[in-house]
This record gives structure tokens, sequence and C-alpha cells, in this order.
């Protein structure tokens, strides 16, 4: 449809109504839907789209990852998907920022216990700690038979937490060690 410029500054004085051009736009009766279609076309035109699911959550919707050369240029929902059909929830929708977004944390941070500040630490400095720690826990309250002298082998004073986003491999592993451990306390969203 042909907008004057003088209709469309007559709609947007309302734009109180409408609140964006767009809005105003539509108010004025254009049909938005081919440029629509047409820039989510152009974003993903020569982009490769992988099946996936996200990570964020035990609903595990399917998605669609678009790359361009090996990087990254869109995630979506996978319309195929019986259970989600294309949708993502809020957090799922942002999935893209999981794998690209300048403010993610690079560094291991660590801040000493009574510091104010945060230094940073390189990664095999930062496990050795933990492993430390972990040491010394469970030495110090590893239980080897309850009183009445059944065997037990448990480590109460670790906690085991993980998240939605970690995988089916690495929770096997981690399973293992902390059952190796004597860890008995495990949650993860994944419920293994
Ligand atoms: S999109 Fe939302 S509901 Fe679906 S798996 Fe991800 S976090 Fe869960």
């Amino acid at each position: 449809m042909d907008v004057s410029r003088r209709d469309f500054l007559k709609v947007s004085s309302g734009a109180t109504l409408t609140g964006t051009a767009l809005g105003t736009l539509t108010a004025l009766g254009a049909n938005l839907a081919p440029t629509a279609a047409q820039a989510q076309e152009l974003r993903i035109k020569h982009a490769k789209a992988t099946p996936s699911v996200c990570p964020y959550c035990s609903v595990g919707c399917a998605t669609l990852i678009h790359t361009i050369e090996g990087k990254i240029v869109n995630i979506e929902g996978d319309p195929r998907s019986p259970h989600n059909e294309g949708t993502l929830c809020p957090k799922g929708a942002a999935i893209y920022q999981l794998h690209v977004n300048p403010n993610r944390p690079t560094k291991v941070l660590h801040r000493a216990p009574g510091a104010s500040e945060w230094e940073v630490w390189d990664l095999e400095r930062a496990v050795s700690r933990v492993a430390e720690l972990v040491k010394e826990t469970r030495d110090e309250t590893f239980v080897e038979r309850l009183e009445n002298g059944k065997l037990v082998n448990v480590t109460t004073a670790i906690f085991s937490l993980g998240g939605a986003t970690l995988d089916c491999e690495w929770n096997h592993v981690q399973q293992k060690l902390m059952r190796g451990l004597g860890v008995v306390a495990i949650e993860n969203q994944a419920r293994i």
C-alpha cells in the first residue's frame, strides 16, 4: 500500500496507541508479513541448519542451530518438534547468547575468604585448589562404617550440584567420580 508522509505523521502522532514506527505502519494497514518473512529468510539464507536440543531444562525443546562457515548466526525452535512446535520459552529463545556473548566471563575468578575483590586465576591453579579442598574434606569426613558396623563408604560433607546444560557424557563421568568419592548428595536437573 502507498502511505503518504502526511498519513504516516498523522497516525504517528497517535503513537501512544502503537508505540513504534512498525506499529504505526500496521495501524495504517500495511502488511508487514512479507517484509518480516524476507528478513527472516535473509538472516539464515546461506546458513546450515543443524537440529539440536535446548540445554536449559529437562523439557528438552528442539532447536535449529544456523551456522555460516562454522559460526553460529542464529538459534531458534525447530517447527518439526512435536512438543515445542518451533517455540521456545524466553530462556531458550536467548540460547544464542550461551554461545555468543561478549559479557560472558572467560577467566576463572577467585575471591579469597574475607576479600572484597576478585582475582583472576589460571584454570590449572583453580582445578588444583578444588582437588585439594575435595581431598581435605573427604579425608576429614569420610565414614566407612556406621555405628552398627554396616559398611557405607560415604562422604556426606560434599554436595554435587549440576545444571541441565551438562550433557549426558559429562553427567556419566560426574556420577562415576562422585560415587567413587563416596558422595551421595548429588542433584542434577537431568535426574540421573
Ligand atoms: S526452551 Fe525453555 S522450556 Fe524448552 S527446554 Fe529450553 S528452557 Fe526448557
